[in-house]
């Protein structure tokens, strides 16, 4: 079956879905996405994606290039006509085509739209969460504004490949201050020896992880202690436990970073509690 892809106004195949080599998210990375995942072909917390949709066009100036509504519909049928049954819907909203020049093209300038949705193997992420994953430590190096979901992501495709080749899952990024900001993809957390889950609090340094407001409640809900704080990566190497999450991945624990363990090098209870939390949450939302 050949995937199919929305492109302003119309269902292609994917081979045949195309932008305009003017358009600016090819130009300038000007544009911002969002990452749903997809159950039994619903989408999982959409209203909080869209939301961060909504603030990352505004804060970019970028017109929000249908109703909600509408927008709903075609990420539905993007789903329904790629058959995902588990997976994720990719959104990606730039500022529109326009010849190139720097500063915002005229007014009027219609935003470009791209929705595609695949199925994940979910037998091998269920595998990667009872085995734990490592990660590396890489500097930060990216922009001051990286709560806005930019598509913008130089630094975390390099991020990223660096893990690859350190057979590694993930890069965390570490600050200045040798503070760990974030993953290339994901948000990152510790477990303390005495037993405080630790995560950065969602200022500009961060993406606000819709997966990180979900665990931020389950946390609540089993009566842990949370702390929005930041941790140094020497912090994370004495934790007791450590993971990450996204909405593609949900909660993953961190067994390894930078070679190092984490804990006893297993998967922590905690994380694996938050993951089997996500998993019932996305079963009722
Ligand atoms: N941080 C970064 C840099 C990301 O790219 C992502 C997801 O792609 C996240 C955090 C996690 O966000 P969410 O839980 O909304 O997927």
């Amino acid at each position: 079956m050949s995937r199919i892809a929305y492109v302003n106004g119309r269902y292609l195949p994917l081979a045949a879905a195309s932008v305009n080599i003017e358009d600016r998210g090819y130009q300038f990375s000007d544009g911002v996405y969002e990452v749903c995942e997809v159950r039994g072909g619903r989408l999982i917390d959409e209203c909080l994606h869209m939301k961060r949709l909504a603030f990352s066009l505004s804060e970019l100036r970028i017109g929000m290039p249908m109703s909600l509504s509408a927008l709903s519909v075609v990420l539905h049928e993007v789903v329904r006509r790629n058959r995902v049954r588990w997976g994720i819907v990719y959104l990606q909203i730039t500022r529109g085509v326009s010849r190139r020049d720097h500063a915002f093209p005229p007014a009027g300038t219609a935003p470009s739209v791209v929705v595609t949705a695949r199925n994940l193997d979910l037998a091998s992420a269920e595998k990667m969460a009872t085995d734990g994953v490592s990660v590396i430590s890489v500097p930060e190096n990216r922009w001051a504004r990286v709560d806005i979901k930019s598509v913008s992501l130089l630094p975390n495709v390099l991020a990223k490949q660096a893990a690859r080749e350190q057979g590694a899952r993930e890069a965390w990024f570490v600050d200045r201050d040798g503070c760990v900001t974030e993953g290339s993809s994901s948000n990152a957390w510790i477990v303390t020896r005495d037993g405080k889950v630790v995560t950065r609090p969602a200022d500009h340094a961060i993406l606000k992880g819709i997966t990180r407001t979900v665990v931020i409640e389950a946390i609540a809900a089993q009566g842990l202690k949370l702390e929005e704080r930041a941790f140094t990566l020497e912090e994370a190497h004495g934790a007791r436990e450590a993971f990450i999450t996204s909405a593609s991945q949900i909660v993953l624990p961190v067994v390894s970073i930078d070679g190092r363990p984490v804990g006893n090098g297993a998967p922590g209870l905690v994380a694996s509690a938050l993951r089997r939390d996500f998993h019932r949450h996305a079963k009722t939302s």
